[in-house]
């Protein structure tokens, strides 16, 4: 460590850059930007649903359309195609090809939309927390011919719903798909959507900010227009107007500058490297000096792409991909965070927390193993103390419980392997959440409320 501190950026070119910012978000066609995550159980139709919405925006030209609808006909899957749109691209970054970005991203007429996690995937919910940490909002696809499976114990529908509640997404639109195999009915949308209010509600969620809908992601009724007769019972809006209004949370401009590296690209040349993922607060622009964290490492920032476009800045709320110069390329990987070298994220091993448990095959208790997972980053962890169990209303119904069993509310110690990247949920919610997995299961979602063992030192 070193003495001297080091400096972001000057502050006139800080002032430059809130100039730019400013001036940017006065235009009128610039549209705010949104990380939309897509949930729900198994074959829910999550992929082919987004397929058929990306295809209906024309972001995949109807030839591709037809080379997948032909090679699944072949294959005996014709109603594949649409969800390979999402799965073509999944092989196509594991190959490490450059990613062709439209197919994760579109625009509304107010809002532009990068699609967080395109699912596809059997073993979805790591994928999915990782997602969701940073989705601002999120579309949660039930099965209307079999919601019964999805909506039991053992299905994902209530997990990811609570799952999103808990890593705080406020607003969620409820699709209801496969309208088709039910014959559009009205009683039967009926019936589950009076379900999953109840739920819902149950689980917290305000009734504002859910808007339910009925579609079908393989005929394409209802994602960007209507046509269906027998559903024209459904007065409300199309899936695409429902996400063009969608709100727009703050920006977190005059924080100090977070972003959660979730994609590293290959690099291009020697001692520069791109990385992929959402700035949580601050701002940054070219020729900044950044801290990559954990570490000692400095960067400096020698592009930003923002939304997908050529930009001299970038700040909380942006989805982007920086280039870096930096010396040594293993310093940085998925789950480091770059930050404000003045002001840096704190180091932390052992933290008090408020957790909501789930259904859990034993109950917590005092020294039980979990895996602690929060923005893109996973670490073996131990829950060291049971504090005390809250009632609904948040206040203490019961001191140093012996154990923590189903959806209760509890404060609690966890003492982390190694120090981490964490913020308390009260400076920054984003990063002061997290979950906690047990042989591959979610066992409980959580805040971050004080810190018990951390250092905080700055470049
Ligand atoms: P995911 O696991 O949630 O991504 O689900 P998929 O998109 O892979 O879809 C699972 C299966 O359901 C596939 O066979 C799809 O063709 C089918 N499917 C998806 N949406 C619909 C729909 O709206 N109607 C009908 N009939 N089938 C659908």
């Amino acid at each position: 460590t070193t003495t001297t501190t080091v400096k972001q950026h000057s502050e006139s070119r800080r002032r430059d850059l809130e100039e730019m910012v400013h001036k940017s978000f006065s235009s009128t066609d610039n549209k705010p930007h949104l990380n939309m995550v897509v949930i729900g159980h198994v074959d829910a139709g999550k992929s082919t649903t987004m397929g058929h919405l990306l295809f209906k925006l024309g972001q995949v030209d109807k030839r591709t359309m037809d080379k997948y609808e032909h090679e699944a006909n072949r294959m005996g899957k014709s109603s594949f195609h649409f969800a390979w749109v999402l799965d073509e691209h999944d092989e196509e970054r594991e190959r490490g090809v450059t990613m062709d970005v439209c197919v994760r991203y579109f625009e509304t007429p107010h809002r532009s939309i990068t699609i967080l996690d395109a699912p596809g995937h059997r073993d979805f919910i790591p994928n999915m927390i990782s997602g969701t940490t940073q989705a601002d909002v999120a579309i949660l696809l039930i099965n209307a011919s079999e919601f019964e499976a999805g909506f039991s114990t053992e299905g994902q529908t209530r997990e990811h719903a609570l799952l999103a509640k808990s890593l705080g997404i406020m607003q969620l639109i409820i699709a209801i798909n496969k309208m088709d195999m039910i014959d559009f009915s009205e009683e039967r949308y009926n019936y589950i959507v009076e379900t999953l209010k109840h739920f819902l509600s149950t689980a917290k969620f305000s009734e504002s900010s859910l808007r339910f809908i009925p579609i079908s992601g393989y005929t394409g009724e209802n994602l960007v227009d209507k046509k269906e007769p027998k559903m024209s019972w459904f007065k409300g809006q199309t899936l695409i107007q429902y996400i063009d209004s969608f709100s727009v949370g703050e920006r977190l401009i005059n924080k100090p500058f977070r972003m959660n590296v979730n994609d590293i690209y290959k690099s291009t040349s020697k001692g520069l490297i791109s990385v992929g993922g959402k700035i949580e607060a601050g701002l940054v622009g070219t020729g900044d000096r950044i801290l990559i964290a954990p570490g000692n490492e400095m960067c400096v920032i020698k592009q930003v792409r923002r939304n997908h476009m050529e930009s001299e800045w970038g700040v909380g709320g942006d989805n982007v991909d920086l280039t870096l110069q930096i010396e040594n390329t293993t310093a940085i990987r998925v789950g480091s965070i770059l930050c404000d070298p003045e002001k840096p994220i704190p180091m932390c091993k052992k933290f008090q927390a408020q957790i909501v448990t789930f259904v859990l095959a034993t109950p917590i208790i005092c020294g039980s193993q979990v895996v602690f997972h929060a923005h893109s980053m996973e670490e073996p962890a131990t829950i060291t103390k049971l504090l005390s169990i809250l009632d609904q209303g948040g206040q203490v119904s019961k001191k140093n419980p012996r154990c923590i069993s189903d959806t209760t509310t509890a404060l609690v110690e966890i003492q982390l392997q190694r120090l981490s990247c964490l913020e308390l949920y009260s400076s920054f919610r984003q990063l002061g959440r997290f979950t906690l997995r047990e042989a591959g299961k979610t066992v409980a979602a959580g805040i971050i409320t004080e810190f018990l063992e951390h250092k905080n030192n700055s470049k």
